[in-house]
């Protein structure tokens, strides 16, 4: 057998000019261009009565010519009407040259294919593709659906078909080698691969077109499947790599944590003991841990991380806490110098805004170990630093790193052949059976208990008509003592203009509320002034927070007990759960509004339900699961997965069981499949030597 790497230069046609532009499409193999499936299909298998046409259709149709008109205006256009018993349908032309004009005169009979729309009188076709036919010996319709696949300047969909059969005939031949073997697919009931990939690139006339873009067939299952498994073995094998590496055994003295539970001014929950005591075996294992924390908003996952800082440092190792924006790492650094500096301990700093002479410093107390333990950002992580003995590095909210940068983190910590510890806390609540398959390089704990005594937060929608109301209810709220946020949210992708208008609703809401303090925060503060703005809000300096979602994790100010959400319609439900998150902190009962704007879509209005009735965020996620169009609880974003091509990891979640099944069997009987399936569907040199 071939494998899977055969260049596209073997197939006929295809010389340096073409592969580049192939290239530019991640197209290298012919593999590649097997799996590059099309966007789109164009039904060209059967012609159309015109009567049955309608707006939108592409379609096939033949009629007579029973007019050509040319009209002279400020703008010359030929228009042609057609007929073929069942109705009439113009076609316009805005280019034109006179020997089309004689090609189709009155009289003669036209094929055409083209997009429908409504024209001014009748229903057009805006240059259509056409040929003339012989009506008494029409020429053939095709025999499959046509392939409309995503390309590139000067790559011709015909080309793209062309190759496409040349590469489909490699398959059904054997050169490009179906990796399952047949006891693997027959009780799942998915065909061999080269008849799904056939069906995808070439459906027969008789497929229901619905069901074809929806991906349901068992031929686009079955490459659905194989993709799945792919990625999951990649991050299977990437693991049992993982744990043959070397990692320090901290195994500490207990001193540091015993101290610390004599100064926690609450007992721990269940559950936080018991990833406490998980952690604590992994890490002193001589293999690096690569564990996942996963636990709902408020769970109490910091106290859970500072037992496994203070292992690290009892046992004579330095730990690193990263967090993936400024915001969030503040925090971090704020409840890690609570717990910490009681019991003697420092906490350096370091973001990308920590510059100069307090920059030098803190690089050298890391480099001394003078500090054992850092907060920060990326910036921890750039090349100029250096640890005197990294043990731990604890990653919070995993889902804004992929798996290629947890491998780096992993590699810049390495020390003479000895790898870190990993720890990855997320609060995105994500089903079992899904975080199994897109972190399947990851061991997983999860906290599934929140700190007894919490009020559930009510949360209320009403619409923005309702706004005066709103208002009011921040006047009675901070009249009494208490604190609100107001989230700010905007479509627009560009910081700049969120931050302006929470800006105007700030200045508004300031001239509304003039008995209160009112203050601001978003992303294009500079970072000291942010902190101050935070700083002066926890300590009961302000009373009305305005905010863009910046403040979404990690903010813990158990005061404040309002929060009002503006056009929540916009948002996600995991990342409302999580705004949501930040009041319901203390013992008082906390409110959320949700205001949004009128007339909400059926889902907007079923979303917002499922926020009312639910505060527990795994049971948000199910639902939104159930709600939502396939890939947005997962977007590539948060998953350790990298783009997948033809799956989607919550479409096709059903499977991930029996992935995890195959994988087991293949990695078994099967290993060298299951490395050219890797090479087949996962690009990138970190699986090269799998
Ligand atoms: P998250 O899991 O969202 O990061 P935090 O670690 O920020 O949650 O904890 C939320 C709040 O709950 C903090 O104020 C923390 O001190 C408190 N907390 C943590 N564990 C407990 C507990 N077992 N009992 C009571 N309060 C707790
Ligand atoms: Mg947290």
């Amino acid at each position: 057998m071939i494998d899977a790497a055969l260049p596209v230069t073997a197939l006929k046609g295809v010389g340096p000019r073409l592969a580049e532009r192939l290239q530019r499409l991640g197209i290298h193999h012919v593999h590649d261009l097997l799996f590059h499936p099309p966007l789109r299909y164009q039904d060209r298998t059967r012609v159309v009565p015109i009567g049955g046409l309608r707006p939108g259709d592409e379609a096939v149709v033949q009629g007579r010519v029973e007019l050509s008109d040319l009209q002279r205006g400020r703008r010359a256009m030929w228009l042609v009407r057609i007929s073929d018993g069942s109705g009439a349908l113009t076609l316009r032309f805005f280019h034109f040259s006179a020997a089309m004009r004689a090609t189709l005169a009155r009289g003669a009979t036209v094929r055409c294919f083209g997009e429908v729309r409504r024209g001014a009188a009748a229903l057009e076709m805006v240059h259509p593709e056409f040929r003339l036919v012989d009506p008494e010996a029409p020429v053939p319709v095709e025999a499959a659906l046509t392939p409309i696949y995503p390309t590139t300047e000067g790559l011709s969909q015909q080309s793209l078909r062309n190759l496409t059969e040349q590469a489909l005939a490699l398959c059904s031949d054997g050169t490009i080698p179906d990796w399952l073997p047949t006891p693997l697919l027959a009780p799942l009931g998915l065909p061999p691969l080269a008849e799904a990939l056939r069906f995808v690139h070439r459906p027969p006339p008789e497929v229901e077109r619905a069901r074809l873009q929806a991906g349901a067939y068992p031929a686009q299952q079955r490459l659905v499947f194989e993709e799945l498994l792919a990625h999951h073995l990649s991050l299977r094998i990437l693991r049992a790599r993982a744990h043959r590496h070397q990692a320090p055994v901290l195994r500490g003295d207990g001193a540091l944590r015993t101290a610390l539970q004599q100064r926690l001014p609450f007992a721990l929950t269940a559950a936080q003991q018991r990833v406490i005591a998980e952690l604590a075996s992994d890490l002193q294992r001589d293999h690096p841990m690569q564990r996942m924390v996963q636990g709902d908003v408020g769970c109490g996952k910091t106290v859970v991380a500072v037992h496994a800082v203070l292992q690290a440092v009892e046992a004579g190792y330095q730990a690193v806490v990263m967090a993936p924006t400024e915001l969030l790492a503040e925090q971090h650094r704020d409840n890690f110098q609570l717990w910490l500096t009681p019991l003697g301990l420092e906490v350096a700093w370091l973001s990308g805004r920590v510059k100069g002479r307090r920059r030098e410093a803190a690089l050298a107390q890391l480099a001394s170990g003078t500090a054992r333990v850092a907060v920060g950002t990326h910036a921890l992580f750039q090349d100029d630093v250096r640890f005197h003995a990294l043990g731990l590095v604890i990653i919070d909210e995993q889902h804004r790193f992929g798996v290629h940068q947890r491998l780096a983190l992993r590699e810049k910590g390495c020390h003479q052949g000895r790898y870190p510890h990993q720890l990855i806390m997320t609060a995105t609540p994500i089903p079992r059976s899904l975080a199994m398959t897109a972190y399947a390089d990851l061991d997983l704990s999860v906290i599934d208990e929140l700190p007894p005594g919490r009020t559930p937060v009510e949360t209320v929608a009403l619409p923005d008509s309702r706004r005066d109301e709103v208002v009011e209810r921040v006047r009675a709220a901070c009249g009494g003592g208490r604190q609100a946020y107001w989230v700010c949210t905007l479509i627009e992708e560009s910081e700049a203009l969120q931050c302006q208008a929470a800006e105007q609703t700030a200045a508004l809401l300031a001239e509304q509320l003039p008995e209160l303090r009112v203050a601001l925060v978003h992303g294009r503060l500079k970072a000291s002034e942010k902190a101050a703005r935070m700083a002066a809000f926890k300590a009961g300096d302000c009373d009305l927070l305005v905010a863009t979602t910046v403040i979404e994790v990690g903010v813990d100010v158990p005061n404040a007990s309002l929060m009002i959400i503006e056009n929540p319609e916009r948002l996600g439900l995991a990342q409302l759960h999580q705004l949501r998150g930040r009041v319901g902190r203390g013992s008082r009962a906390s409110v959320c509004l949700l205001m949004y704007h009128s007339p909400l879509s059926e889902n907007a209005r079923a979303r917002l339900a499922v926020l009312r009735e639910s505060n527990d965020g795994f049971e948000i996620a199910r639902r939104d699961l159930e709600l939502r169009g396939p890939g947005e609880l997962l977007g590539t974003r948060q998953t350790g997965l990298q783009q997948l091509r033809i799956a989607d990891l919550v479409r096709d979640r059903d499977w991930l069981p029996q992935v995890a099944q195959a994988a087991d069997g293949l990695l078994r009987d099967h290993p060298a499949s299951a490395r050219a399936l890797i090479r087949r569907w996962v690009p990138g040199e970190i699986y090269g030597d799998v």
